[in-house]
């Protein structure tokens, strides 16, 4: 099973990347196959990791541009560990 599969229905991908990349575990959306409500777990909090690993770095740096460069690594590889990784549950 992948982790856009919609765990009511089974269809892939059961919503946009965008929107499954912007999901919260408080957040629910709808299955664009079923109508059902889905969300993410708990556990996609966890993709927020590189986020804090980063803010501690732009302390050690002394260019706003690399900050900026820094983050905007860190929010993608966020995006997509969720796309990629974090499972659809039920609501
Ligand atoms: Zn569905």
């Amino acid at each position: 099973m992948k982790a856009t599969t919609c765990p009511h229905c089974g269809h892939s991908p059961a919503v946009p990347l965008w929107r499954k990349s912007t999901l919260g575990p408080a957040v629910t959306t709808r299955c664009r196959a079923c109508n059902h409500k889905v969300s993410v777990s708990w556990t996609s909090l966890l993709t927020l990791i590189p986020m804090f690993g980063v803010i501690s770095l732009t302390s050690l740096s002394t260019g706003i541009a690399t900050n900026v460069a820094l983050l905007a690594v860190a929010l993608v590889l966020g995006y997509v560990l969720q796309w990629k990784f974090v499972p659809l549950v039920k609501r």
